[in-house]
């Protein structure tokens, strides 16, 4: 049972060792190079903060599998969730005859996510499905096509998100046609805003619906999409108070306003809802990730009026909202309620954020520690004074930290900031365990390439 997993790392091997080391071998010979692995120890079990790998290896996990094991792997309610929900019931499909807990994950998007008005949602499969849905969404209520998505976005990797992904490589790279009627603005970024965080704060706003005014019209677009913090594109986190006043705008203009909460959602960041912390009512949220455990599950959840315009068979597909994965999201949610998790990110945060604040004390390539909760950035730079992007040392950070059996992840449009992504129910010894790990992992990068 792998309740019994101590929660301390403990190497018996070199990372990978010789039983991961083969099944990389049988990797490479049957699946796509497309499909890379940051760390290839193949892990065979996981319990909150530790992975297990082939060679017995125990590895601490600072990435809860992107943000979705938020609940911790091999959660007790979840795990006791799936299996009595997957020997009473596999599939249906919702479309042909229903069951209650798809209603009931929906009743809860519902009361959880921002604002106290009347929602509706509908279930799909993965964050990517979600966002191509609240696209679709948009469109037909509002009668518009315009979308509008940000500088350093990442809405996932199907043609329509990938055309409102930012990233060429590995994204994008000679993967287009991307779909039509797609707009990129600038994002209020406040670290590399021409002329510094101040001026960001003070004309970002302005500047980009400036720019949706004069090169696609208020009048032609449907949405307005953004992550309240960003996540691929290096957990950007905009100045107080725009967010608000750009839902504002898109109110003022009849545009709809999509947060996507994928990365963001489900306590990740002290609050249900990244939106929260800054009293932002979107009219849809998209959600994934976090929300299940681990099982593959997304949501739109939005305003009663914009989801109920749709007509019947508009919406749906074969497997989303599987009863399987909506029961792992229910105990998910029941977990963060009863444990609360949303405190835990707050705490988590204030531990990351004091320890690489630290760090940057020491190192001038700690360019900037940023985040909210327990989705905690730092930007690596050549110096403070250019801010060059310091891609490699970030790549070889990340190496580091993977011989030291801390499993970490980088993000950022120029790949140069690190990422601190833990399970919410990671200790506070196993999280300052693999924060030592970080901080030598740092140094010797630095030693060796500076
Ligand atoms: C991961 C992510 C997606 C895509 O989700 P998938 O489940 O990988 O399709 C979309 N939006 C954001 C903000 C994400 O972080």
């Amino acid at each position: 049972m792998n309740s019994a997993i101590e929660q301390r790392r403990r190497l018996v091997t070199e990372l990978p060792g010789p039983r991961s080391r083969a099944l990389q071998e049988r990797k490479v010979a049957a699946v796509s190079a497309g499909v890379p692995t940051g760390l290839p120890a193949y892990i065979v079990e996981g319990r909150d903060g530790i992975l297990v790998d082939a060679d017995g290896n125990q590895l601490i996990d600072f990435g809860s599998g992107i943000a979705v094991t938020s609940v911790g792997n091999g959660n007790p309610r979840v795990v006791k969730a799936v299996q009595d929900q997957i020997a009473r019931l596999t599939h249906t499909c919702v479309m042909v005859t229903p069951y209650e807990p798809y209603v009931e994950v929906c009743e809860k998007l519902n009361a959880l996510t921002p604002g106290g008005h009347d929602k509706r949602s509908a279930l799909f499969n993965s964050g990517a499905e979600a966002v191509e849905n609240a696209v679709k969404i948009a469109r037909h209520f509002t009668g518009r096509q315009a979308i509008v998505a940000f500088d350093h976005a990442y809405h996932g990797r199907t043609n329509l998100t990938l055309g409102l992904t930012a990233k060429n490589m590995p994204y994008k790279d000679r993967f287009g046609p991307f779909a039509g009627e797609l707009y990129r603005v600038p994002m209020a970024y406040p670290y590399r805003w021409p002329g510094g965080e101040k001026a960001c704060e003070s004309d970002a706003f302005d500047y980009i619906t400036d720019q949706v005014h004069a090169q696609v019209g208020e009048h032609n677009t449907a949405a307005v999409i953004i992550e309240p913090i960003q996540g691929e594109g290096g957990f950007i986190v905009p100045p107080a108070g725009f967010l608000k006043e750009l839902a504002l705008w898109c109110a003022e203009h009849g545009i709809l306003f999509i947060a996507d909460e994928v990365q963001s959602g489900f306590c990740r960041t002290g609050d249900w809802f990244a939106c929260d912390a800054e009293g932002v009512v979107p009219d849809l949220i998209t959600t994934a990730k976090g929300i299940a455990g681990g099982m593959p599950l997304a949501a739109v959840t939005g305003r009663a009026d914009i989801m109920d315009s749709i007509h019947p068979g508009g919406l749906g597909g074969t497997y989303g909202g599987n009863p399987v994965a909506c029961a792992a999201a229910l105990a998910s949610i029941e977990t963060m309620e009863a444990d609360g998790l949303a405190e835990r990110a707050r705490a988590i945060g204030e531990i990351l954020t004091g320890r690489l604040t630290e760090l940057g004390e020491r190192f001038p390539q700690v360019g900037e520690v940023r985040g909210r909760g327990a989705m905690i950035a730092m930007e690596l730079v050549e110096d403070r004074e250019t801010r060059k992007p310091a891609a490699a040392l970030t790549a070889a950070v990340n190496k580091a930290c993977h011989s030291r059996g801390l499993v970490t992840l980088t993000c950022g449009t120029l790949g140069n900031v690190f990422r601190f992504l833990p399970p919410l129910t990671i200790s506070d010894d196993l999280l300052a365990e693999g924060l030592d790990l970080f901080e030598e992992s740092f140094a010797e990068a630095v030693a060796a390439i500076g």
